[in-house]
């Protein structure tokens, strides 16, 4: 059994070595999750590594600690970074909830002797923790961060480093505050990140008016070439495949939030979006109302998230990853137009 995290307050109370963990890819939730924990932890003394499993996109480099982050290298292997997880004494295992989504780092993290802390908002969460703070309807995991601050007593050190993280995460996961989970409680603690003096202007455009012109050419480009409706079945998703990545010379994070395109065509409910990598193809899934993408993703395509944001993978080419996509949703009479 998890024990709650309130038992964690006495152990914070004396310095530890810390690793915290993003889940692979890390969005602005994750990254600045890490990074707004680590920076209110080593305010306490104690030693803090965020290791991301992943690079990121370049839009999040400006994050305050950023430059402290360890990305595992595969060129390097897990040799490199055994020593941090070997004398961790406690591990923070940040937005996500199966060990799967830091792949490699999940080897180094099950031998790790350290104790492991779970602080998450995705459904369907598998049992590997000692200590959970777990909660689907929160809109973030920045929003669980800042409440686990405050469980801690450390509210009044919340500094504009650490808000400014916060506050990413829960721009970000909220959809700048207009999906569903944005509730009057998240918007309480964004006006407490606020009143520590952010400059939320400046967050929202570091992380939104980031594009390159690869990036741009490359959404023009996937809207124009690449985007089918599925009329019948209120769907529409985006196929990539790896030459035109390639041809549009893409980076981590240049197809961020591309999968909203296809969602905002009038009529339609469930969008994908569809990245062909080397021996794989990556998939974004997004709905509105009621169909859960969640249950869709971990049902056919190895994945999982929240309803109406969810991701999978499947270990095939685009075409047959497209046919797979076509067949689930002609099979759902829910999406019958
Ligand atoms: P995105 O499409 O932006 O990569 O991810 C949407 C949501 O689904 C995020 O909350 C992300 O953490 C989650 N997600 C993305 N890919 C996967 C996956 O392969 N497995 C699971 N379980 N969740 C995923
Ligand atoms: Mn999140």
């Amino acid at each position: 059994m998890p024990k709650p995290v309130e038992e964690l307050k006495a152990a914070l109370g004396t310095p530890r070595r810390i690793v915290i963990v993003p889940h692979q890819k890390p969005d602005a939730d994750a990254l600045g999750s890490s990074l707004g924990l680590a920076g209110w932890l080593q305010k306490n003394g104690h030693t803090v590594h965020v290791v991301s499993p992943t690079d990121y996109p370049h839009f999040l480099a400006w994050l305050p600690g950023n430059d402290g982050v360890v990305v595992y290298d595969l060129k390097r292997g897990d040799a490199e970074y055994t020593p941090l997880f070997a004398q961790a004494e406690y591990i923070f295992c940040l937005d996500f909830n199966d060990l799967k989504r830091v792949e490699p780092l999940d080897q180094l993290i099950r031998q790790s002797p350290a104790q492991l802390v779970l602080i998450d908002h995705h459904e369907a969460k598998t049992d590997f923790a000692n200590y959970e703070y777990w909660r689907v309807s929160a809109a973030a995991t920045a929003e669980l961060i800042y409440e686990f601050i405050c469980l801690m007593g450390g509210q009044a050190q919340i500094d504009q480093a650490i808000a400014q993280c916060l506050y990413a995460g829960i721009m970000t996961d909220t959809g700048s505050f207009k999906y569903p989970a944005t509730s009057s409680h998240i918007h309480r603690i964004v006006a407490d990140l606020l009143d520590i003096g952010i400059d939320h202007t400046t967050i929202h455009r570091r992380i939104y008016d980031t594009n390159t012109e690869n990036s741009l050419k490359l959404l023009g480009f996937a809207l124009a070439n690449r985007l089918y409706v599925m009329r019948d079945h209120k769907t529409a998703y985006i196929a990539l495949s790896k030459e035109d990545l390639k041809k549009y010379h893409h980076k981590t994070g240049d197809t961020e939030g591309m999968v909203n395109y296809a969602l905002s065509i009038e009529g339609i409910v469930l969008a994908a979006l569809f990245k062909e990598e080397e021996g794989c193809v990556k998939i974004s899934f997004r709905s509105v109302g009621d169909f859960s993408v969640n249950e869709f993703a971990k049902a056919g395509f190895n994945g999982g998230g929240h309803k109406n944001a969810a991701g999978g993978k499947v270990l095939t080419n685009l075409e047959a990853a497209v046919k797979q996509f076509q067949q689930a949703v002609g099979l759902l009479q829910a999406l019958k137009a």
